[in-house]
């Protein structure tokens, strides 16, 4: 008999659904949107990363009744205000390409000494009716002048984390994935579910 319970991930994103796979504990069967028929696209249109990973766990819960997490995540610079912020994915605007993003925070960095920003990453888990439980990661860092690596996505050619002296795509995925912000909300979630057995 199976007595696994059941975990869904509120994303598309076959890649991440598989890193996640890898490292969920064992007393869970984890499934992601393409195993249910929830196939639209969920808006992200808060001005928080929290808000915006409770709407689209709370969403998908309220399809499927199956406890359920969702993740957002993006950049924060100081000088620039907190942007690109809930933003990150689309800062150069709707369907523009990672380098487009980069360009435009580089050129509104232009002449700015202070570089300091972070990732952060919040997953939401909708554990059951009423229960919504936040789980946040930050990696600190600075934003380089010029894009530097082939590794990653997003923003990583230019986001040198602290205590490195090279850009998270210049950094090997492995050490990428044990040190960034993502990596550590998830590590809260786990300890979470692992604590709750
Ligand atoms: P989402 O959480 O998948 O919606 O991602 C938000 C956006 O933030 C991404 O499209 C990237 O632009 C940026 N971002 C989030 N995490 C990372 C990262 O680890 N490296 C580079 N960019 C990131």
């Amino acid at each position: 008999m199976n007595h696994q319970k059941q975990l869904l991930f509120a994303s598309a994103n076959r890649h991440k659904l598989e890193e996640i796979r890898q490292i969920i504990p064992a007393a869970y069967r984890l499934s992601g949107l393409n195993d249910y028929s929830v196939h639209e696209e969920i808006p992200e249109r808060f001005d928080t990363f929290e808000a915006n990973a409770t709407a689209k766990a709370s969403y998908v819960y309220k399809k499927t009744g199956i406890p359920c997490f969702a993740d957002d995540s993006g950049l924060v610079v100081d000088a620039l205000d907190g942007r690109p912020g809930v933003l990150s994915a689309r800062y150069a605007g709707e369907h523009k390409s990672s380098e487009e993003n980069v360009s435009k925070l580089l050129s509104e960095l232009t002449g700015i000494r202070d570089r300091t920003a972070r990732f952060i990453a919040v997953i939401a888990y909708q554990e059951n009716e009423k229960d919504v439980l936040l789980f946040k990661g930050t990696i600190e860092g600075t934003i380089n002048y010029t894009p530097a690596g082939v590794g990653g996505f997003g923003y990583d050619p230019v986001f040198i984390p602290s205590g490195f002296d090279k850009t998270f795509a210049q950094l090997s995925p492995g050490l990428k994935n044990q040190i960034s912000h993502r990596a550590k909300a998830i590590k809260l979630f786990l300890q979470y579910l692992s604590e709750k057995g």
